[in-house]
């Protein structure tokens, strides 16, 4: 199978350039690493910080590298109480924040032709609760909600969280979603916590972000064995 694996950062893909020998495609502004996995082809990027970059470099993954599955690894603001830093979670379902046509009438996080909330591939959800089973790890199931906002006020943190019910913030995994959703590719999420989104988030950020993203890549290189 040819797999996606994506992060936003470099950082969050690193742990899987260490791991692999891979050829390097530039292309769109951006790099590709391809490499082989047992029967797998790996297809690795990352895609810049945001939901246009991160739609783009997925629909490049699908399109152009030919991707059947795509998974997405990296790191994420904690909004749910409970949720700690290194915690890792894992997506139920995705949601765009800041998509806003309120003034008509409609619900955030709507617009006509897509559902508010895109569902994750449910066959990969069970094979990342098996490979924590295996491994003693616990993964937490939950919405993860994106926009194209680095969140760190409670009042945000506390709005997103009850207008979404959504357990963590970040900014690529719902257009990412979109993206799969349209494109009939099966779609797994996994963030470790970074930061609890609230005031002075950034200094957490900076702090734990390079351990928080290498767990959730660890993470995945074992959920791959299992693919
Ligand atoms: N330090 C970077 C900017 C990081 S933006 C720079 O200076 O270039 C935050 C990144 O981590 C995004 O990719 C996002 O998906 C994720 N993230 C982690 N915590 C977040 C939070 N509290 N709010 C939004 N995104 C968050």
């Amino acid at each position: 199978m040819k797999i996606a694996i994506l992060g936003a950062m470099p950082e969050e893909i690193e742990p899987f350039l260490d791991e692999f020998e891979c050829e390097k495609i530039d292309y769109a502004n951006n790099s590709f690493y391809i490499t082989n996995f047992k029967n797998h082809e790996l297809i690795i990027a990352y895609s810049k910080i945001g939901k246009v970059n991160s739609t783009l470099t997925a629909t490049i993954m699908i399109e152009k590298f030919k991707a059947q599955i795509l998974l997405f690894t990296g790191v994420a603001g904690a909004l749910k109480e409970g949720l700690k830093i290194g915690d890792i979670l894992y997506a139920t379902s995705v949601v765009q924040h800041d998509l806003d046509i309120t003034a008509f009438g409609h619900p955030y996080g709507f617009v006509p032709g897509s559902p508010i909330f895109v569902e994750t591939d449910k066959k990969l959800n069970e094979i990342a609760l098996k490979t924590a089973k295996n491994l003693g790890l616990n993964i937490t199931p939950g919405i993860i909600a994106s926009g194209d906002q680095f969140i760190n006020s409670n009042e945000k943190k506390e709005w997103i969280k009850t207008t979404f019910n959504a357990s963590a913030a970040e900014m690529e995994g719902a257009s990412v979603g979109q993206v799969c959703h349209a494109l009939n590719v099966g779609y797994f999420l996994m963030r470790s916590i970074s930061d609890e989104a609230c005031e002075s988030a950034e200094f957490d950020f900076d702090d734990f972000m390079v351990e928080s993203a290498k767990k959730s890549a660890e993470f995945m290189l074992k959920m791959i064995e299992n693919l």
